[in-house]
């Protein structure tokens, strides 16, 4: 993919826009591009700048996913609410292009965040979050798609856990304990380098900071989809321990630390935690650090506060769109797509809160809501379907009836073509008998998390309203946080584009 038309060779030292951004570090990668540290020469703060690939399709997509951040990212007036959701949606600070060995590339630049959601779903070893946490991220995630929806009149069309990003709060204190590792690192190998070289007087290997460190760590990519567990949680087995102040500051750490090149032979394991060889010396030199580190560089009340409070934002809308201008009807990624856009209806904002209420589910579980497979006589498509109706009940008649692929599911007594036996297995025993959930804790994340999975788009809650459940009232460091002007349970119909593309508008 380092290729003409591909992503850009970037290295660290390099600088862009005129020498205003040095580059310091790869922080991911996306399908369109590669996320880099960099410093800001101007700010003197480090930033994160997404190299978009440089053929003519990413560029186009590029320019239009800087249309919608800038859209974003404006301050809306509003007397209504004196929270301001819009910090739930990662922000632009500047674009520019680059020209590079394999073409010229859009380049955006963003505040620093740390890692996606799919991480810390990792961290808990798949078993969910604790559900303090889980609160905080959905009524977060919640305030910003409202904002999207109803402020900015935006599609995200892919929210799912890699493309929401957790705040790392203080990173220049973060970023200055990573180069203090990486210094360590590098002199390392200079020194492991300097001894094969006297013993065996080869000459020097290649600088490790070139490509080849880069694309190794392609490996470790952010979008990598990790195996479901199928088992069914039976007994009483050990939770991993909550996150406690000492370990959240060292998780914050490694939040850029984890998607960083490291030696190959721990690219292979699925869980973030460190432990064993080269990653344990970083770990320790992680708890090291946090202790000479802790009492001058963070201020009391913000460290309190930092512990106490998730806080994520809403990042890549790279395939996000307008409420009048959808680009494409192939939305969302598998596991989050919606029964409206699987059987080819209309579809609007209302399929960003499918999404989300897959994505809350994953966050509480561990495990995704709807994991559809093939088999020898069904489609993923027709398991997809299959496993929604076992969940949520019928399809309505009025999606079977304007959905352009209906008839390749549904006969036309409205029975599946290709799967006949099916086991109905409401949300609420889901939870109780697969996840070990109390019959009231049940009660309430089921009343919850079904009115965001109507089936119908028109019927479905909106983010606004939902931001009111009584679930999420304890949300800690977010309780007195509520949306007086939506209705809790009500639908979304009343937002334009809610259910379908408003047409007759001017292109964007
Ligand atoms: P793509 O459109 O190529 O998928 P994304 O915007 O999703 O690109 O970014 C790819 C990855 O880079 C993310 O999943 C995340 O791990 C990392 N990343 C993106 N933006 C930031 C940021 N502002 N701060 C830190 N990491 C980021
Ligand atoms: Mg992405």
């Amino acid at each position: 993919d380092y290729k003409p038309g591909g992503y850009h060779p970037a290295f660290r030292g390099e600088t862009y826009n005129e020498g205003r951004y040095m580059v310091v570090r790869k922080l991911g990668w996306g399908h369109f591009s590669t996320v880099w540290l960099a410093k800001d020469t101007a700010t003197n703060a480090h930033v994160a700048m997404k190299i978009v690939r440089s053929d003519k399709v990413y560029t186009e997509a590029a320019l239009d996913e800087i249309k919608l951040l800038r859209q974003v990212s404006a301050p809306v007036s509003s007397t209504e609410s004196l929270y301001d959701s819009s910090k739930h949606i990662l922000s632009l600070l500047d674009s520019f292009n680059h020209n590079g060995p394999n073409g010229k590339h859009v380049v955006m630049v963003f505040e620093v965040l740390g890692e996606n959601l799919l991480a810390l779903i990792k961290k808990y070893e798949h078993r969910g979050i604790p559900v303090m946490y889980v609160k905080q991220i959905a009524k977060q995630l919640l305030l910003g798609l409202d904002y999207m929806h109803r402020k900015c009149g935006v599609i995200h069309t892919d929210i799912k856990p890699e493309n929401v990003l957790m705040d790392v709060g203080d990173v220049e204190a973060i970023v200055r304990m990573v180069e203090v590792l990486d210094k360590k690192k590098r002199d390392q190998k200079r020194s492991q380098r300097r001894a094969t070289k006297t013993s065996m007087d080869l000459p020097a290997a290649p600088n490790s900071l070139s490509r080849g460190s880069a694309s190794a760590s392609l490996e470790r990519s952010s979008s990598d989809r990790r195996m479901r567990r199928h088992t069914i949680i039976t007994g009483s087995q050990p939770l991993p321990s909550p996150i406690s102040s000492t370990n959240f500051f060292e998780m914050k750490a490694q939040m850029i630390g984890n998607s960083l090149p490291r030696p190959t032979a721990c690219s292979s394991r699925s869980n973030a935690n460190l432990s064993g060889g080269d990653d344990e010396q970083v770990a320790n030199s992680l708890s090291s650090l946090e202790l000479t580190t802790t009492a001058d560089e963070r201020p009391e009340d913000e460290s309190q506060r930092e512990h106490d409070i998730i806080q994520i934002k809403i990042a890549d809308l790279g395939n996000a769109c307008w409420y009048d201008e959808h680009y494409t009807n192939s939305i969302q990624t598998r596991e989050y797509r919606s029964p409206e856009v699987l059987l080819g209806c209309q579809w609007g904002c209302s399929a960003d809160i499918w999404s989300a209420a897959c994505l809350i589910f994953e966050l509480l579980t561990g495990d995704f809501l709807f994991e559809p497979d093939e088999g020898h006589s069904y489609s993923k498509d027709d398991d997809h379907i299959a496993q929604i109706i076992e969940l949520l009940g019928e399809i309505p008649a009025r999606l079977l009836s304007t959905g352009r692929h209906a008839r390749t599911f549904f006969n036309s007594r409205g029975q599946l073509r290709n799967i006949s036996k099916l086991k109905f297995w409401p949300l609420k025993d889901v939870l109780m008998e697969k996840y070990r959930f109390a019959a009231e804790d049940a009660e309430t994340i089921s009343d919850f998390l079904m009115p965001m999975l109507r089936l119908d788009p028109q019927e479905r809650a909106d983010a606004g309203g939902m931001v009111n459940h009584p679930w999420l009232r304890d949300t800690v460091g977010l309780e007195g946080v509520a949306l007086s002007e939506r209705k809790l349970y009500q639908s979304g119909a009343d937002i334009p584009g809610w259910s379908q593309e408003v047409t007759g508008h001017p292109r964007h």
